[in-house]
C-alpha cells in the first residue's frame, strides 16, 4: 500500500482550478514589499517637511516646504490602503501596525516639541485605521462567498467528488507537463435499470456508496499508484492514473477500483449488484491531446461494455476509432432518413457529340447541422445498417416524379439511371415498387435506367435475371454499373438483359497511360457492342480521354470533363435553358 502524501499535488492543482474561476485576493509579496517601502519614503519625507520653515521658489513663487506635507501624506495614506486591498491579511496586519506605532510618535511630537501642525495627522491615521478595518472585513466576506462559489463550481453536489470541470482542469495540467498517465472512463452498468426499478433516490444514494468506496482508495492510496477521480456525469467517472511503471499497474490501479464498485450494494434495505465498465487510454503513447484521450477512453468503454463479457476493463486500440466513427456514421444515416436529409443530384451523360443522353440520379446526403456528407461513406454505412433499399427508394420518389415534369415540361427526349442496390433489388416487391412509380410519375418506362453491379451476378444470379427479366419486359432499361471493377464475367453479362454497360472511371483513369490498358478499354467496348450493348464511359475528365473514347467507338460518356452532378434545378436549366 502506498500513502498518499503526493495527494497535495491534486490538491494543489485543484486550487488552481479554483483559482482560474476568480480572482484572488492572495497575498501579492512584490506589490507589498513596493508599497511598504514607498510608504516608509512618504512618512520620513512628511515628518521631515512637516514642521518646515524653508521657502522654495515655484515657477517664481515663493512656497513653504510644509504645504507640501499634505499631499505626500495622502500618498501614504494610499500606500496604506492598497496594501489592505491587494495584499489581503498581511497588507492589513502591516497598514494597523505602522498607523498605531505612528500615532503615539505624532502624539509625542505635539507634546514634546510643540508641533501642532501634526493634529490633523492624527485625526488623518484614525479614519485612515476606521477605514481600512471596514476594507478589510468586507473583503473577507467577500473572499469566503467567492471560494464558497470556486469550491461549487469544481464539486459535485451529489458525491462530494472532483465534477468534470475539475476533472478537464486536471487533464489540461498534465497534458502541459507532459508526464505520462493513463485515463480511464468508468461507467455503470445498467444504471437506469436501477433508477427504473428502485427510483431515483436509492439511485442517488447507490451512486454516492460508489463515490465514496473509490474515494477511500484515492484518499488513502490504496491502488499504489497516484489516483485523482472525479465524476463527470451521471454514472460516469473519470479516473486519472499517475506514477505507475509498467502497464500492468495502470489494469491492477483499475482492478482495485473495480473490486470496489462491483459486488452488492445494500441500500436502505435494498440489495443489488453492481458492475461497471472501464475503458483507457494512456497519455502520451495512445495520444497527446486532451480530448482525443477523452474520446479515446470512451471509446475504449463503449466496446468492453457493448461486448458483454466478464471482462469489464478495456486498452484503447485504433480499430475502435473505426468501429466508433462507422457506428456514428451508422446513426446519421438513419438520422437523416427519418429526418427527410437524402436528396439527389443529377449527373448528366452526353453522346460523343455532346448532345444530352439524361441523368443519372446520385444520392446526396445532409447531417442535421446541414454539413453534406459523401456518398463514400454514406452509402457503405446505409449497406451495412440494412437502409440501402430505404435510401433508394427515398433517391426514387423524389428523382422520379421532378424527371417526370422535366420531360413533360421540356418534351427533352432523354433517360434517367437510377442506382440499385443488390439488396434492393432482391427485395420481394421491388419491381413493383418500380412499377407504382412509373404508373404515378406518369413517365414511360423506357424512360428509366436501372443501375445494377456486377456483383449481382454472382450473388444470385438466377433471382436477379428473373427480376431483370421482369423489369425489361416492362420496358424498362438495364445497365451495368461500374463495370471491370467485379468479376467481369462475360459469359454472365451474355445471360442478363442488360442494355448498357458503365466502364468503370478506374479504366478510362489509366486508358492513356500505356497501350495495353488502352487496348483493353477498347477490347471491352468491341465485345460489349457485339453482345449489343451501348457503352458510357464513366468519369472522363481529360480531352485525351475524351479523344480516346471517341477513336475506339465508345457511345456516350459521363463524366466532370462536361458535366458534374448538379442540383435538380440546375439540371432543369441544362434542359430547357
Ligand atoms: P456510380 O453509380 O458509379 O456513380 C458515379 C460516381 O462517379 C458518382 O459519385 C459521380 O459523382 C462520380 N463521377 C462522375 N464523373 C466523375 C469524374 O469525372 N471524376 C470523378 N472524380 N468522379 C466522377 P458519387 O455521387 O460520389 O457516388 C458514388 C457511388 O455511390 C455511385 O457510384 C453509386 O455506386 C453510389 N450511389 C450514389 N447514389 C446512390 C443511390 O441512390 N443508391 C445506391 N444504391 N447507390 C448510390
Ligand atoms: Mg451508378
Ligand atoms: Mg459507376
Amino acid at each position: 500500500m502506498r500513502k498518499n502524501s503526493d495527494a497535495t499535488e491534486e490538491t494543489r492543482i485543484l486550487e488552481k482550478t479554483l483559482d482560474s474561476l476568480a480572482t484572488r485576493r492572495d497575498s501579492h509579496m512584490g506589490i507589498y514589499v513596493l508599497l511598504l517601502i514607498l510608504y516608509i519614503v512618504s512618512a520620513v519625507t512628511v515628518s521631515l517637511t512637516a514642521g518646515s520653515q524653508k521657502v522654495i521658489m515655484l515657477a517664481g513663487n515663493p512656497v513653504s516646504v510644509y504645504t507640501f506635507a499634505g499631499t505626500i501624506s495622502s500618498v501614504s495614506n494610499l500606500c496604506i490602503v492598497l496594501m489592505v486591498v491587494i495584499c489581503g491579511k498581511l497588507g492589513f496586519i502591516t497598514s494597523v501596525a505602522v498607523l498605531l506605532i505612528q500615532c503615539p510618535m505624532l502624539i509625542a511630537g505635539i507634546v514634546v516639541k510643540g508641533n501642532y501642525t501634526s493634529i490633523p495627522g492624527i485625526f488623518g491615521n484614525a479614519l485612515t485605521i476606521v477605514a481600512i478595518i471596514v476594507i478589510y472585513f468586507k473583503n473577507r466576506t467577500l473572499d469566503k462567498s467567492q471560494k464558497k462559489l470556486r469550491e461549487q463550481a469544481t464539486t459535485d453536489i451529489l458525491t462530494g467528488l472532483p465534477n468534470g470541470f475539475a476533472g478537464t482542469e486536471l487533464l489540461d495540467e498534465l497534458v502541459k507537463r507532459d508526464k505520462p498517465f493513463a485515463l480511464t472512463t468508468i461507467d455503470i452498468n445498467g444504471f437506469k435499470s436501477i433508477n427504473d426499478t428502485f427510483g431515483f433516490d436509492i439511485g442517488n444514494k447507490a451512486l454516492v456508496e460508489i463515490a465514496s468506496r473509490c474515494k477511500k482508495i484515492v484518499d488513502e492510496g490504496l491502488s499504489g499508484t497516484l489516483d485523482f477521480l472525479s465524476r463527470i456525469n451521471g454514472d460516469e467517472f473519470s479516473l486519472v492514473i499517475r506514477d505507475y511503471k509498467t502497464d500492468e499497474d495502470i489494469v491492477k490501479t483499475i482492478k482495485t477500483y473495480e473490486n470496489a464498485i462491483c459486488g452488492k450494494l445494500c441500500i436502505e434495505g435494498y440489495e443489488f449488484s453492481v458492475n461497471a465498465s472501464f475503458g483507457y487510454a494512456v497519455y502520451p503513447f495512445d495520444t497527446n491531446t486532451r480530448d482525443s484521450l477523452i474520446s479515446f477512453s470512451v471509446a475504449a468503454m463503449k466496446e468492453i461494455k457493448g461486448i458483454n463479457s466478464s471482462e469489464h476493463i478495456m486498452h484503447f486500440t485504433p480499430d475502435l476509432l473505426q468501429s466508433q466513427s462507422s457506428l456514428m456514421m451508422d446513426n446519421m444515416v438513419r438520422d437523416a432518413l427519418e429526418k427527410d436529409m437524402v436528396y439527389f443530384n443529377l449527373q448528366p451523360q452526353y453522346d460523343m457529340d455532346h448532345k444530352l443522353r439524361g441523368f443519372e440520379a446520385l444520392a446526396r446526403m445532409k447531417d442535421v447541422d446541414g454539413n453534406i456528407i459523401s456518398p463514400a461513406e454514406f452509402i457503405p454505412a446505409a449497406e451495412r445498417t440494412g437502409l440501402i433499399d430505404s435510401l433508394d427508394s427515398k433517391v426514387y420518389r423524389k428523382a422520379v416524379p421532378f424527371f417526370g415534369e422535366l420531360i413533360k415540361k421540356s418534351g427533352a427526349d432523354i433517360v434517367l439511371s437510377i442506382n440499385t442496390s443488390v439488396k434492393h433489388l432482391m427485395k420481394i416487391g421491388f419491381v413493383g415498387e418500380i412499377r407504382e412509380l412509373i404508373n404515378e410519375c406518369g413517365i414511360s418506362a423506357d424512360r428509366l435506367e436501372i443501375e445494377i453491379t456486377e456483383s449481382i451476378m454472382i450473388e444470385s444470379p438466377e433471382k436477379a435475371s428473373d427480376c431483370l427479366n421482369e423489369l425489361k419486359n416492362m420496358g424498362l432499361r438495364i445497365a451495368i454499373d461500374d463495370f471491370g471493377t467485379g468479376y467481369s464475367s462475360l459469359s454472365y453479362l451474355n445471360s442478363f438483359p442488360s442494355d448498357t454497360l458503365k466502364i468503370d472511371k478506374s479504366f478510362i483513369d489509366k486508358m492513356n497511360m500505356n497501350d495495353s490498358s488502352q487496348k483493353y478499354v477498347e477490347a471491352i467496348i468491341s465485345l460489349a457492342h457485339v453482345m449489343d450493348f451501348r457503352v458510357i464511359a464513366e468519369g472522363v475528365e481529360e480531352p485525351e480521354q475524351l479523344e480516346t473514347l471517341r477513336r475506339i467507338g465508345c457511345d456516350f460518356i459521363q463524366g466532370y470533363i462536361w458535366g458534374r452532378p448538379l442540383p435538380a434545378e440546375e439540371a432543369e436549366k441544362l434542359v430547357i435553358g
